[in-house]
């Protein structure tokens, strides 16, 4: 199954099981995974979705229950981290606290035998790069957690492996130093050609930066694709509800000539399906309207896809604004527009509503629960 070139981790049918007295816990559940060299791929799901015991596996911190982890196409299960000549950096280990912050970048290139002026040299680089120069002779026991992380991916960068570990090395900071730091971090990871498997729960994050995002939940990976890809081609209903504001509406397939014809408790709607399923009718699925594909009115088209909702409430975010309106069916319905064109409509709650949208933008997903 691992007909594609250039990958330097794969990862086949991995499992992980914790014995938990009677019960067994499924940390890790059949995942197959490929990294590509010089990718910066995201792993993103809810808490306790598998991502830090994936990445506890890769950095073989964590022996497999099933299933196989190869570097450069080599079987990599049982070797320990302390045995392992590996490139692969785990990012989130402790910070020494007995050595200040320079001596905690330094570390590595110590290891090394990197001589002492060259090693102060590059270890104050980092700092300066990662915004934490001024810290370079403090104490780790004083700095902010914010401060740690940054001495933490300063200390794991110096080295400059070729594969890096990042279990949520961002999590500490401010939203604003977030963003520049993720610029910092896309900058040098694509500079230096290092591999990246990025660990996070926050869809900026892993939007803004990554090649590629593997969406996780409850040990397995429900979809990997582009940010784009994830985010307009959802393929589970878990990746539509988790990713973006999305519409689902469920039915039955009634119609498969041309456009795919869906009959849902709020109404008939078409599709134009790019991906190569074979639709039948009477199958049962979820159309997926992303809710900023979608256009609102006060009065009818009575165009395809075209329904008559209830405005319900708006709430502002910046100058996008998304609108509650319920469907015939009394369920929720999302639309984002521009704050101008909402005025523009001057609605009051109860209003009667018609949301639109083209065939194109709507998607089915591939599981029919
Ligand atoms: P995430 O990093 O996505 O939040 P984890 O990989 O840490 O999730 O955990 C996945 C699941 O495995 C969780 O249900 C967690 O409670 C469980 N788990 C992780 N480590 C252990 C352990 N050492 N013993 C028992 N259960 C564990
Ligand atoms: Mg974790």
């Amino acid at each position: 199954m691992f007909a594609d070139n250039g990958a330097v981790i794969r990862i086949e049918g991995l499992s992980k099981y914790y014995q938990m007295g009677d019960t067994t816990v499924r940390a890790l559940d059949g995942v197959d995974l490929s990294v590509k060299s010089g990718e910066m791929l995201s792993i993103m799901g809810p808490s306790g979705c598998g991502k830090t015991t994936t990445l506890r596996m890769l950095a073989g911190l964590e022996e497999p229950s099933e299933g196989e982890i190869q570097l450069d196409g080599e079987r990599i299960n049982n070797v320990t981290v302390s045995e392992r000549d590996t490139p692969m950096v785990w990012q989130s280990l402790a910070l020494f606290p007995f050595l200040n912050v320079i001596k905690n970048v330094e570390f590595g290139l110590k290891m090394r035998g990197v001589p002492a002026t060259e090693r102060r040299r590059r270890a104050l680089d980092w700092l300066e790069r990662l915004e934490i120069a001024e810290f370079a002779d403090r104490e780790i026991s004083q700095l902010s957690g914010g401060q740690q992380q940054r001495v933490a991916l300063a200390r794991s960068l110096v080295t400059e492996p070729r594969i890096l570990l990042l279990d949520e090395p961002l999590s500490a900071l401010d939203a604003n130093l977030v963003v520049r730091m993720q610029g910092v971090l896309t900058k040098l990871q694509k500079e230096l050609g290092i591999t990246f498997v990025y660990v996070t729960h926050r869809q900026s994050e892993a939007f803004a930066m990554s090649d590629r995002v593997a969406i996780m939940n409850e040990g397995k990976i429900e979809q990997i694709d582009s940010a784009k890809g994830i985010y307009r081609n959802p393929a589970t209903r878990f990746v539509a509800e988790f990713v973006g504001a999305n519409n689902i509406l469920t039915g039955t397939v009634i119609a498969t000539d041309g456009e795919i014809e869906i009959d849902t408790p709020a109404g008939r709607f078409n599709c134009v399906e790019s991906s190569d399923h074979n639709w039948s009718i009477g199958d049962t699925t979820s159309l997926v309207i992303s809710a900023d594909l979608i256009r609102l009115s006060t009065s009818a088209v009575n165009d395809k896809n075209e329904m008559e909702c209830r405005f319900i409430s708006e709430e502002f975010v910046g100058s996008i604004v998304t609108v509650l309106a319920e469907t015939p069916d009394g369920a929720d319905f999302r639309i984002q527009l521009q704050q101008r064109e909402l005025s523009e409509l001057d609605l009051t709650v109860g209003s009667t509503v018609y949301v639109r949208w083209d065939s194109h933008d709507a998607h089915l997903l591939r599981d029919t629960v």
